[in-house]
C-alpha cells in the first residue's frame, strides 16, 4: 500500500509517503519559536502545526511523485505527546481520509520510534532489544514482533533527553541542549565526577543526576565564580559521559538477562555521538549486532509512522473516524 503518514506529537510537523514499506519521502518542518522560551510551549507548538501541516504534506507528496489520488491509507500519531499538537495531525488525517474515502491507521509514537529501524537497511530480525531514548521516554524494549513490544525497563522520573536538556539549562545553553552538549563534549574531557543514582533492575533515574550536577557546580562556583565559563567543554563532556555510561550499563544488563544479541537504539538521544560510539564499541567487544538509525530517523519523523502503519495495514488494524488523540498511553 501507499501510505501518507503524519507526525505531530511535539514540536516537529512531519509528513512522509511510504510505499510497501519503502520510504519515498520524509519531510519535517521544525519550530524555531521555542528556542527563546527555553522549552516547547504547547500552545505555540499547536499553532505552528496548523500553519505547517498543509505545506509539509504537499511537499511530501511532491517529493514522492504521488498525488492524493494514489494514496491507499492515511496514518497518524495518536499519542503519546502534547494534546494540542496531536490534535492537528489527527484532525488533518481524518479530513484527508474522509475526503478521499481512505482507511485511517493510528500509530503509537513510541512503537514507531522502535520501528524506525525498518525504514532502511540493514534491518534487525525479530526478536531484538531496543533502547529508546528520547525527550520524553527512556525504555528498554524487547521487540518480539513489529506490534508486540515488551517494555522491560524504564525511567522512574526524567527521560535521558530531559537529563541533557535540563543540565544544559543549568549551564545556560539554548534549548534543546542535547546537540550542543554533544558538540562541546567532543572538545572537552570528562574530568568532573557526579553521583550516579540507580533505581535498580533495568530501570533508570535521571532527576537525581540533575540535582547532583547542580550541587557540584554550585560548590565549584563558590570557589571560582568563572568555573562554568572556563570549563564549559569539560563540564559537557562529564555530563555526556555519565548519561552515556548509565545507558550502556543497563543495555549490558538487559543483554545478559534476555540473551538477545541484536541491540538497537531509537529516539532523539540516539543522535548522541558518545552513545553511538559507546554502543558500537560494546557491540564489537561482545559480538553483538548493533543497529543505529540515521539521525533523520532518530528524532521525530513521519517515515517511522508510515513504516509502522505498513505493519498495521497488513493486519487490517484500522481506526474509525471517531478516533481521538491520547496524550498518554
Ligand atoms: P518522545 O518521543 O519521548 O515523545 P520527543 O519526540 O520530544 O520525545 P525526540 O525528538 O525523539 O523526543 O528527541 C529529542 C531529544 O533528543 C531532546 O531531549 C534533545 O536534546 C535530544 N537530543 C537530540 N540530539 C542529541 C544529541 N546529539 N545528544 C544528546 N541528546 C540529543
Ligand atoms: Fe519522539
Amino acid at each position: 500500500p501507499v501510505i501518507l503518514a503524519i507526525e505531530s506529537s511535539c514540536d516537529d510537523t512531519s509528513a512522509a509517503v511510504v510505499a510497501d514499506g519503502l520510504v519515498l519521502s520524509n519531510v519535517t518542518a521544525g519550530q524555531a519559536v521555542h528556542e527563546e522560551f527555553g522549552g516547547v510551549v504547547p500552545e505555540h507548538a499547536s499553532r505552528a502545526h496548523q500553519r505547517n501541516i498543509v505545506p509539509t504534506v504537499a511537499v511530501a507528496l511532491k517529493r514522492a511523485a504521488k498525488t492524493a489520488a494514489q494514496i491507499d491509507a492515511v496514518a497518524f500519531t495518536r499519542g503519546p505527546g502534547l494534546i494540542g499538537s496531536l490534535m492537528v495531525g489527527v484532525s488533518f488525517a481524518k479530513g484527508f481520509a474522509l475526503a478521499r474515502g481512505l482507511p485511517l491507521i493510528e500509530v503509537d509514537h513510541m512503537q514507531a520510534h522502535v520501528l524506525a529501524h525498518f525504514a532502511e537497511d540493514p534491518k534487525p530480525a525479530f526478536p531484538f532489544l531496543c533502547l529508546t531514548v528520547s525527550g520524553g521516554h527512556t525504555q528498554l524494549v524487547v521487540v518480539h514482533s513489529a506490534l508486540e513490544q515488551e517494555i522491560i525497563g524504564r525511567t522512574i522520573d526524567d527521560a535521558a533527553g530531559e537529563a541533557f536538556d535540563k543540565s544544559g539549562k543549568l549551564l545556560g545553553l539554548p534549548y534543546p541542549a542535547g546537540p550542543e552538549i554533544d558538540r562541546r563534549a567532543r572538545l572537552g574531557q570528562p574530568t568532573i565526577e557526579f553521583a550516579k543514582p540507580d533505581p535498580g533492575e533495568l530501570n533508570f533515574s535521571f532527576s537525581g543526576l540533575k540535582t547532583s550536577i547542580l550541587y557540584s557546580l554550585q560548590k565549584k562556583i563558590k570557589e571560582d565564580p568563572d568555573f562554568v565559563k572556563d570549563n564549559l567543554n569539560d563540564i559537557c563532556a562529564s555530563i555526556q559521559h555519565i548519561i552515556v555510561s548509565i545507558l550502556l550499563r543497563k543495555i549490558q544488563l538487559a543483554v545478559a538477562q534476555t540473551g538477545l544479541k541484536q541491540v538497537a537504539l531509537a529516539g532523539g538521544v540516539s543522535a548522541n555521538s558518545g552513545l553511538r560510539q559507546g554502543l558500537q564499541e560494546l557491540g564489537e567487544k561482545n559480538g553483538w549486532e548493533v543497529f543505529i538509525p540515521r539521525i533523520e530517523y532518530c528524532t521525530d519523523n513521519a517515515a517511522m509512522i508510515g513504516v509502522t502503519a505498513t505493519f498495521k495495514f497488513a493486519e487490517g488494524a484500522f481506526s474509525g473516524q471517531d478516533v481521538a488523540p491520547a496524550a498518554r498511553f
